[in-house]
Order: structure tokens, then C-alpha cells, then sequence
């Protein structure tokens, strides 16, 4: 009976061994599930794939390639928009032609967006990967140099992106963006809300919207998903399956609205926000949604855009 008992205590060591070791095994692996989505997070973010060909700054930033040249047409300093004088000496970006003092060559927007020298689609009529040169960060130039824009004096205004710049405004500077071969300088247009209304206004009328059709309903259901942690994975997964263009762009929006929730000066928190943006970059699954369809999309976009993606951690 003994040797019995003894058999019955030794099995239940053993069991109690492979339950620790099946529970420390599974914790190891939920550990490197979480590390890999914290990796693609990063590499979600970083906004910019190393690429050797190209100049890099500390952060990886694509950098300006400047070459100085006498002025003989007096053009505008993109960053403090004053002119540069007939025979004086100018700096500009052979990739993406933007004009700067020599003084001034430390504030151009970053990073270094190629200039496509007018976009060949019609306004409306283009989807983002239209708007993109194929080299890293695929982000439209009219994008990011809205952001910088906006980064650099409409963090104190109140009510940013919730109100509008006057529509004409609006429309001649999009022109502008879309057909000429110069930036426009936008630190001389008075009104900061008719940069974010270019902004918005880009984005809604695109072709397809920002999160594209084909993974409308895989970010509307990842949205939905109760377990916060799952939701999350999920999330991160189907904005790793969108095209680079969009995933570029989604990144260094969602970079750029976090600083714009975070300064209390905006009274524009994360919520406020995503309503202002879920219909414009979540959209539909088609281009022509039935009403019953826009009426329940309506009530599911803000949520998926930027509640939870916002809560990710900011770029390393
Ligand atoms: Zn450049
Ligand atoms: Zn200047």
C-alpha cells in the first residue's frame, strides 16, 4: 500500500511539474507576441525603412539635398516665407524643390518628400498611392507639409480641425499642391484652419479612403473586438496588411494628431478628434454605400480610427 501512495503523490508532482512548465511556456510565448507587436508597432511609426541610398538623419528622417543657387526670380523662404532678393544666394532641394535662405535651411520641413512635379490625376479622382513617389516615407508632400505647418503654430489654437479655413482658400491652395511644380508657402497664408481644412479636405476626397475598402470591415470588426489587448493585436495587424503609402501616411498622421490631442491648448482631445477624422480616413467598404449602410458606418468610424491606434507607443 505504501509503494501504493507513493506512486499517487510522485504522479501528482509530476502533473503539478507539467502544468508549471505548460504555464510558464505559454507566458514566454504571450511575451513574445506581445514583443513582436511592440516591434511592428515601432516599425509601424518610424515613419522611414533605411534605405542607403538616400541622406538620413539621427532619426532615420529622409534629409533635404540642397543645391545653392543666385536668384535671378525672387522666390519665397518656405520656412519664414519672406522673399529671397534678385542676386542673392538660395537653397533649394533638388528633390523636392523646396526653397530656403541659407540661414533658414534648419527649419524646412522634414522629412524630404520628392516633389512629383504635378500630380497627372485629376483632383478627386486620385487614390493616395497616386499622390506618392516610390521612395520612403510614401507620404503625399502635400501631407506633410501641411503637418509641419500646423506643428509649428496651430498646437495653441483652440478648436483645431474642428473648425474651417474659408473654402477658397482651401481650393487655390489645393490647386496649387496638386498642379504646380513649387510647394506653396504655407507659412504665409494667414489662417492655420485653412491648412487643416486642405488637410481634411484631401483626405475625404480621395478615391478610396486612407484605411482602403478591401480592410474596411477587418478594421471596423478589430475595433469592435471586447478584449482591449486582442483589439489592439488585431488592429496592428490589419494596418500592417494596408499598402505601404497608406500605412506611411496613417503613421505620421497618427504622430501628428496625438500632439495635437496632447496640447490642452486645442481643446481637441482623442475623441474629438476621431470624429472629426473617422469618416474622412475609416469611409466605407464600397464608393457608393446605400444610406442604411453610411448610417451605421457612421457610428462605428470613430472608433476605429484613432482611439486605439492613438494609444500605441510613440515612435522609438
Ligand atoms: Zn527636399
Ligand atoms: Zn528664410
Amino acid at each position: 500500500m505504501e509503494r501504493g501512495s507513493l506512486d499517487v503523490k510522485l504522479k501528482h508532482a509530476r502533473n503539478q511539474v507539467d502544468v508549471e512548465i505548460r504555464r510558464r511556456q505559454k507566458a514566454e510565448a504571450d511575451c513574445e507576441i506581445l514583443e513582436r507587436q511592440i516591434q511592428l508597432i515601432r516599425d509601424l511609426l518610424t515613419k522611414v525603412r533605411p534605405e542607403p541610398s538616400t541622406p538620413q538623419g539621427k532619426g532615420g528622417v529622409r534629409l533635404h539635398e540642397f543645391v545653392s543657387k543666385t536668384v535671378i526670380k525672387p522666390e519665397s523662404c518656405v520656412p519664414c516665407g519672406k522673399r529671397i532678393k534678385f542676386g542673392k544666394i538660395s537653397l533649394k532641394c533638388r528633390d523636392c524643390r523646396v526653397v530656403s535662405h541659407p540661414e533658414c535651411r534648419d527649419r524646412c520641413p522634414l522629412p524630404c518628400i520628392p516633389n512629383l512635379g504635378g500630380t497627372p490625376v485629376k483632383i478627386g479622382e486620385g487614390v493616395l498611392a497616386d499622390y506618392v513617389s516610390d521612395a520612403s516615407p510614401m507620404i503625399p508632400p502635400l501631407v506633410v507639409h501641411c503637418v509641419n505647418e500646423i506643428e509649428q503654430r496651430g498646437l495653441h489654437e483652440a478648436g483645431l480641425y474642428r473648425l474651417s479655413g474659408a473654402d477658397r482658400t482651401i481650393k487655390d491652395l489645393k490647386e496649387k499642391f496638386l498642379r504646380s511644380k513649387t510647394v506653396p508657402v504655407l507659412s504665409k497664408v494667414d489662417d492655420v484652419h485653412a491648412i487643416t481644412g486642405l488637410l481634411k479636405d484631401f483626405l475625404r476626397n480621395l478615391k478610396e479612403p486612407l484605411l482602403t475598402f478591401r480592410l474596411n470591415r477587418a478594421f471596423m470588426d478589430a475595433a469592435e473586438v471586447s478584449d482591449d489587448d486582442n483589439s489592439k493585436a488585431q488592429m496592428y495587424q490589419t494596418i500592417s496588411n494596408l499598402p505601404q503609402p497608406n500605412r506611411d501616411t496613417l503613421a505620421f498622421l497618427v504622430l501628428h494628431l496625438k500632439k495635437v490631442a496632447e496640447s490642452l491648448e486645442t481643446k481637441m482631445d482623442i475623441s474629438n478628434l476621431a470624429r472629426v477624422f473617422g469618416p474622412t480616413i475609416v469611409g466605407h467598404a464600397v464608393s457608393n454605400p446605400d444610406p442604411m449602410t453610411i448610417l451605421q458606418d457612421t457610428k462605428r468610424q470613430p472608433l476605429v480610427g484613432l482611439t486605439h491606434v492613438c494609444s500605441s507607443p510613440s515612435a522609438a
